[in-house]
């Protein structure tokens, strides 16, 4: 109710969806005209698009948490207004604290520039992990295009399965090391990984022995104007 335009046009508040213990989390920008009439996150072509990339890299969808930056969708698909990224932004911080998620990848312009608080495209920072402290907790904050980007640029979806391809070294160096007084969540002790996300963290981290972790920023021009890339 805090954006009247959204609760007066929305069919639906989608929340989120996932595994609450998820050590992956990603932040999309806002649901979309599937996304409304099921309530859920990521449920239309770009979602789809989201479950085959996972399982590239020996996930499904029942292992990450996927929110949004807003949690109605913008009518005619629309971008996200400031006031509007302002008024839900609690929300999506609570739930970070919640599911305390080792990674959170963000997807697109609007969740990477609201989470990093920096009005630096994707473009510029797609594929690079940093550090940030959202909230209490110190998180491994991976931006990378969005999905419905891709489903566009066929250049921009080799990016995309590129950087998903460094997902899985990057959950296998674990949390960071957390602000003092941070507490670690525990870990239910028979708690197993996906299956083949083990052999895929192993064969990740090895390739990741031979060449390193960072790119250089390509440095492009910021092409924002979708908003999605
Ligand atoms: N695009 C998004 O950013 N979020 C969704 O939930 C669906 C499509």
């Amino acid at each position: 109710m805090r954006c009247p335009e959204l609760a007066a046009t929305r069919k639906t508040v989608v929340f989120g969806a996932g595994n609450a213990d998820a050590e992956l989390m990603f932040v999309g920008e806002a649901p979309g005209a599937s996304e409304d009439e099921q309530g859920l996150p990521f449920v239309g072509r770009a979602g789809k698009l989201l479950n085959t990339l996972l399982e590239e890299v020996g996930m499904q969808r029942e292992d990450v948490f996927i929110a949004n930056t807003l949690e109605c969708r913008p009518p005619g698909n629309r971008d996200p207004l400031p006031i509007e990224l302002e008024n839900c932004q609690e929300y999506l911080l609570r739930q970070v604290e919640l599911i305390a998620p080792t990674v959170i990848c963000t997807l697109g312009n609007f969740s990477t520039k609201l989470l990093r608080g920096d009005p630096t495209g994707i473009t510029r920072l797609h594929g690079q992990p940093e550090v940030r402290v959202l909230g209490a907790r110190a998180v491994r904050l991976y931006p990378i295009y969005h999905p419905a980007a891709a489903l566009y640029t066929p250049r921009m979806l080799e990016t995309l399965r590129e950087d998903f391809a460094r997902l899985p070294e990057l959950l296998a160096l674990g949390p960071p090391v957390q602000p003092e007084g941070v507490q670690e969540p525990v870990q239910e002790a028979n708690a197993e990984p996906p299956e083949g996300m083990r052999e895929a963290v192993r064969e990740r981290a090895s390739v990741r022995e031979r060449a390193s972790v960072q790119e250089p920023a390509d440095g492009g021009p910021e092409a924002d104007q979708l908003g999605l890339f």
